[in-house]
């Protein structure tokens, strides 16, 4: 239940496998329809790899290469991308993580700085891209519809238990089924603009400018952990808007401006497992639904058809245990 990133890999694990099920969706939206896709090997302020990239970013193309011959679509999106340090002190820590062999692996012509200016300094990341989110959701819920298995439905969150999977993503979490959780509010803008590089998706100032062709650009991001709701902001849009100045130029058009809150539990660490006697959950894919979400597919179809249990990290069961 759910199509979002979580419910659309699943169903395409479970059809790959011959696996009877129903995808079931409200169709009220869900942050995979916001999402930009990103897949960042390097990231964040500490500039380091996602955690098990090395394992998961092989999977994950390797899924989006299949659903896209499946369906006759490009989905992946694969472009370096620009890392902008905006003072000396953030530059000065990435170059010294650059010299490490898990950040090096990452990094074009051998980690030699690219000079920008205003800016700090520049590394190019190479293996990450964009998944084109919207039209993995939209394309695959058509296939699923054409088979006869997909529905659009609102379960009841008291409804009785029984062979469902909940990949309901942040809603699941705000109701508390899961504990406490760190859900996460964030607002992107799609622009125009004209003569902007369009060969690197640009990371800085934090947050990132994402080309998607044709002159047209992805921004975002914001968070914020209060305010949980789908309702784009004057405040969020301005502090968007920030970012793109300085990773792009003051003159674009706003084309959409939209918000979705990150299914988060504890960072971007997803979870699966059974819940109560006949139900199973997939959810917390955090900020990072694009990279892990094929990876945790795989092992829940894994553990629902074979009996394979995933490492304890993943299992649902584990992380409730430590809770308590
Ligand atoms: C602003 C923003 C930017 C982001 N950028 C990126 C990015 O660049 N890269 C990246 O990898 N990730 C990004 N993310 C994170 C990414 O969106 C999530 O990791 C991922 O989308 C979560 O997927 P999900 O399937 O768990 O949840 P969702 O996408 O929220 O899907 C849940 C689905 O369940 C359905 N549903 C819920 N309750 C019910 C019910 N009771 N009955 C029926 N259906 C129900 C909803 O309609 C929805 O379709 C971003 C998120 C935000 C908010």
């Amino acid at each position: 239940m759910g199509q979002g990133l979580a419910g659309t890999c699943l169903a395409w694990e479970l059809w790959n496998r011959g696996t009877a099920f129903s995808l079931v969706d409200s169709e009220r939206g869900g942050s995979s329809r916001v999402a930009a896709g990103l897949v960042n090997p390097v990231t964040g302020k500490n500039f380091e790899p996602s955690s098990r990239i090395g394992e998961f970013l092989p999977d994950a193309l390797g899924f989006y290469h299949q659903v896209e011959q499946q369906l006759g679509k490009t989905l992946w999106h694969p472009l370096p991308m620009l890392r902008l340090a905006d003072t000396d002190k953030e530059w000065h820590k990435m170059v010294a993580k650059s010299t490490r062999p898990e950040v090096a692996r990452w990094l074009a012509n051998a980690g030699a700085p690219v000079t920008v200016a205003g800016w700090a300094g520049a590394l190019e990341v190479t293996g990450g891209g964009r998944l084109d989110t919207r039209t993995f959701l939209d394309e695959s819920r058509e296939f699923f519809r054409q088979l006869g298995c997909y529905q659009k439905a609102e379960i009841p969150a008291d409804h009785p238990a029984g062979n469902r999977i909940w990949c309901e993503g942040a809603v699941g979490l705000i109701r508390g089924r899961f504990g406490p959780h760190r859900c996460a509010k964030g607002e992107i803008l799609t622009i125009s603009a004209d003569g902007w590089d369009e060969s690197r998706i640009r990371v800085g100032a934090g947050g990132w400018l994402v080309p998607l062709g044709n002159g047209r650009f992805k921004a975002g991001s914001t968070y914020e952990w209060n305010d949980l709701n789908n309702t784009p902001s004057t405040v969020g849009g301005a502090r968007v808007g920030a970012i793109i100045r300085r990773l792009g130029g003051a003159d674009f058009e706003v084309i959409a401006h939209e918000a979705g809150v990150r299914p988060i539990l504890r960072r971007s660490e997803p979870l699966i497992g059974p819940i109560g006697d006949a139900d199973w959950m997939f959810n917390a894919l955090g900020s990072k639904g694009s990279l892990y979400a094929p990876g945790m597919a795989r092992r829940l179809a894994r553990w629902l058809t074979e009996g394979i249990e995933p490492e304890p990290e993943v299992d649902f069961r584990h992380f409730s245990e430590n809770q308590s």
